[in-house]
């Protein structure tokens, strides 16, 4: 048996417990993966708090990603000690998941950790900053430049915004960072922001077409805030879209897409191909400014994380949290 973070369903929701776990009970999978560190991202905070249900196996040891070294395994590519790192395909919402000393996988769902980055700072940017590279790349397959004008990042103090500023300023835009945390204007100027914008300018429903502002964005917000961004991007820009912080409602209107062609592009880090997902971790391990990371994370023990739910769904998260596992 190994230490697990388990939820099951309870009378009225869902109860959770870190609590031994019997490798008899894993699910399907052809490696073995002894995980060695972990991460707290959003959708974390929805299934340890049963909040929203993305959880949809019972029992479930939550967490959406992983890095750690292969035990045990059945496919051709890896062996056992391999360094190895995960995010998505449904781990900790449909299949048992990371906050766990174990974990039992698809080989197909792995990746090589990347060259360059340690098991844990592969998990300091987890699936929040490998979602920002998503986005990044899409940004760059769309063609706009930092010469079109700024780049906005809406919850710029979470985990996706956090990356996503670092990166964005990295590749030579001028960034304009979205908070509701004015206290954190120092922090993301130092990743990166060269202007900071209080997000309550852009929370509330708007006009269908705004002053231009920005020519590029990542949106971590969703609802009105994503509509608002919208709203101000540049003719020809470009948004993309990967969260629902705010909401996941829309109240958008066809204007910005019609009178200045502007696009919504889709991000989901959940079942990216292969060839893509090692194509993000390398750029990650390429361009993301490892002082930078560190800047943005904080590390907690396994045994903290069942409490970290609430925190992170209230915003009241800096960064990102990578979660050692003993
Ligand atoms: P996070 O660390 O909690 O970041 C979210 C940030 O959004 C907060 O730090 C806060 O930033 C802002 N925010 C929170 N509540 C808000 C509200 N009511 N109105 C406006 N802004 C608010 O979470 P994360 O892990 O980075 O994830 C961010 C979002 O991306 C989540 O919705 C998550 O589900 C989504 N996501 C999607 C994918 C995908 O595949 N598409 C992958 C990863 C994450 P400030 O305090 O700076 O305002």
């Amino acid at each position: 048996a190994f230490k697990a973070w388990v939820i099951e369903k309870a009378e009225g929701g869902q109860s959770l417990a870190f609590r031994d776990f019997d490798e008899a009970d894993f699910m399907e999978g052809d490696v073995t993966v002894r995980v060695t560190h972990s991460t707290l991202n959003y959708k974390d905070g929805l299934a340890l708090t049963g909040r929203s249900p993305v959880v949809r196996r019972f029992p479930m040891i939550p967490g959406i990603d992983f890095s750690g070294v292969v035990e045990a395994s059945g496919h051709p590519e890896y062996r056992p000690g391999d360094a190895v790192v995960l995010t998505g395909w449904g781990v900790g919402e449909t299949h048992l998941g990371a906050f766990a000393q174990k974990a039992r996988v698809k080989g197909d769902w792995l990746v090589p950790l990347p060259k360059g980055l340690t098991p844990a700072q592969a998990m300091a940017v987890g699936t929040a900053g490998y979602t920002a590279m998503l986005a990044l790349m899409a940004l760059d397959a769309h063609g706009v430049k930092p010469a079109d004008g700024p780049a906005l990042v809406t919850g710029a103090s979470g985990g996706v915004g956090s990356v996503a500023v670092a990166l964005l300023a990295k590749a030579g835009w001028h960034v304009i960072a979205s908070t509701g945390r004015a206290e954190e204007s120092d922090y993301l100027q130092g990743l990166g922001a060269a202007e900071i914008l209080d997000r309550n300018e852009l929370a509330k429903p708007g006009r269908p077409l705004g002053k231009e502002r920005w020519a590029a964005a990542i949106d971590a917000v969703g609802s009105a805030t994503l509509a608002n961004v919208l709203s101000m991007t540049k003719s020809d820009g470009a948004v993309a879209a990967c969260g629902l912080a705010q909401g996941m409602d829309l109240p958008t209107s066809v204007a910005p897409f019609i009178l200045r062609g502007v696009s919504l592009l889709g991000i989901n880090s959940v079942t990216t191909p292969q060839p893509k997902r090692r194509e993000a971790w390398a750029r990650i391990a390429l361009d993301l400014d490892l002082e930078k990371l560190a800047a943005m994370t904080k590390t907690v023990k396994l045994e903290e994380v069942g409490r970290l739910g609430e925190a992170i769904l209230d915003g009241g998260v800096r960064g990102r949290t990578v979660v050692e596992v003993g």
